[in-house]
């Protein structure tokens, strides 16, 4: 199972994982603005919390639809017109006043750290601990979102990250999924997870991020998973009937309860 994950993930290396990868959101200029700035990347990053992930990298766009502008200064200043835009309806996030206070701050912390310019939080050189570390001193930015960033732009935008081989998976809703209905992992937990990455890839468990998360987008849906056409249909036990969110996700399902097709 691990091995047809890292064949998949090398195979979007190989092929450019920006075009493999498809798109953040069904809306193509919120996707454009997600891939051309890496400013609208790290708001796309505060907008992930709670939503689904289409909604929530469309996010820095319809903002700057409704402010006008995506100016650093300007966010970080006016913070009543950040939240205002964010309320407006239809809301553009569950939990409008947090997001809205979280993208202030994180403007007024690229103008003060980063010359206003996200890239240079994963400047040339930087490694996956380093990168990862500064996404997590912006508010809103946990070690969860920082590895599933990291691994984003190591695997989306091709970053160049060193020690990436000391890296993990992210603790990813399409992730969790995925782990869990391949038999990867039989609990759902930070630790589960991880351990299992570790376990299943130990030279470079990140590895299995990137397509973890992609199948766990595009095939292993919560309620229909696509098993026939996904990428692991011919070797993953199909044990559909554990989500995330779902009863089984926490039971710890015995190997023997796996039946394939189930
Ligand atoms: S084969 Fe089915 S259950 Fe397994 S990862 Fe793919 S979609 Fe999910």
């Amino acid at each position: 199972m691990a091995a047809e994950l890292a064949a998949f993930g090398r195979e979007l290396s190989d092929s450019g994982a920006a075009q493999v990868a498809g798109a953040f959101t069904d809306m193509p200029d919120a996707d454009e603005l997600i891939k051309a700035s890496p400013n609208a990347f790290l708001l796309g990053v505060l907008f992930t919390q709670g939503v689904a992930a289409e909604r929530a990298w469309a996010g820095p766009w319809l903002l700057r639809q409704r402010l006008g502008h995506l100016d650093l200064v300007r966010l970080a200043d006016d913070r009543e017109a950040v939240d205002a835009a964010i309320c407006e309806s239809p809301a553009l996030h569950r939990f409008t006043h947090t997001v809205a206070g979280w993208i202030s701050d994180a403007a007024a912390r690229l103008l003060a750290c980063y010359e206003g310019d996200a890239s240079r939080i994963w400047e040339p050189g930087s490694s996956v601990a380093e990168v990862s570390e500064r996404l997590s001193l912006f508010r809103g930015i946990g070690r969860k979102k920082a590895a599933m960033a990291v691994e984003i732009l190591r695997r989306h935008f091709g970053i160049p990250l060193s020690g990436a081989d000391e890296g993990t998976v992210a603790y990813d809703v399409h992730v969790r999924r995925v782990f869990l209905r391949s038999g990867l992992t039989l609990r759902d937990s930070p630790e589960e997870v991880r351990a299992a990455a570790a376990f299943a890839y130990p030279g470079s468990p990140g590895t299995l991020d990137l397509p973890a998360w992609l199948i766990g987008r595009q095939w292993c849906r919560p309620v229909v998973p696509r098993c026939e056409e996904c990428r692991l249909g011919e070797v993953c036990p199909r044990r559909v009937w554990m989500n995330v969110e779902g009863v089984g996700a926490r039971t710890g399902a015995r190997v023997a309860d796996v039946s394939r097709g189930a």
